[in-house]
């Protein structure tokens, strides 16, 4: 689900666009101020910000200035200002795009989509490192001193799952919710079976363990040695 933060004073469009998005499955909230704006997005964390330019607290250029100095979450303006100096603005404050009101929800939904898929594919680099060990998301390798460690994909999800949360003692019922997506449990097993896996291929023994560590009871955590 998309969180969409909405930055309008106007109530009237305000609860339009807010019904509109809801009813195109996204969670929406809304700011009707621009410092109010800037409060949510620091708070909520939202999946991109649709923002007005004519608030009564500040100029959405000047909070979007602001903005952009702490967060890249994507931003699309919506304003009715239809001059391409006010939208060259705009952009240049750090807009990812722009639409002029009036439009309509199927357009703004698009936009939305376009600036979400833009932000993922931004190339951070999203590998993780756990002492001798590196697990690459992008291409689904992990490697135990420089070596490929060939796993299942389940296990790869697994290995991912723990060393992105290394240091932390992680519940079984947490992996069976998150890695196999299986809410209600009960196959307690399936998880034990695949540590068990895991930990042979990272070359380990559950007695004699360096990365992986089962906290009887409790879970298992990933740490380096
Ligand atoms: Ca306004």
């Amino acid at each position: 689900m998309v969180h969409v933060l909405l930055i309008e004073d106007d109530a009237a469009i305000r609860s339009a666009l807010s019904r509109a998005l809801t009813d195109r499955g996204h969670a929406v909230s809304s700011s009707p101020t621009a410092m109010a704006g800037l409060n949510a997005v620091m708070e909520e964390r939202p999946d991109v910000v649709v923002l007005d330019l004519g608030l009564p607290d500040l100029d959405g250029c000047e909070m979007l200035r602001m903005l952009r100095a702490v967060s890249q979450t994507p931003v699309v303006v919506a304003s009715a200002r239809d001059a391409e100096s006010e939208i060259v603005r705009a952009l240049n404050a750090g807009a990812d795009d722009y639409v002029i009101k009036p439009f309509g929800a199927e357009q703004l939904e698009a936009r939305i989509k376009a600036v979400l898929r833009r932000a993922v594919q931004e190339p951070s680099d999203p590998s993780i490192a756990v002492g001798g060990l590196t697990v690459d998301p992008l291409s689904r390798e992990a490697r135990l001193d420089g070596a490929l460690v060939e796993l299942s994909p389940k296990e790869f999800d697994l290995l991912h799952y723990l060393a992105a949360r290394q240091g932390r003692v992680v519940t079984k019922r947490e992996l069976m919710v998150e890695v196999w997506q299986l809410p209600y449990g009960g196959a307690d097993k399936t998880v034990d079976v695949h540590l068990s896996w895991l930990r042979r291929k990272l070359g380990e023994t559950a007695d004699e363990p360096r990365y992986l560590h089962t906290i009887r009871g409790v879970g298992v955590k990933l740490s380096a040695p």
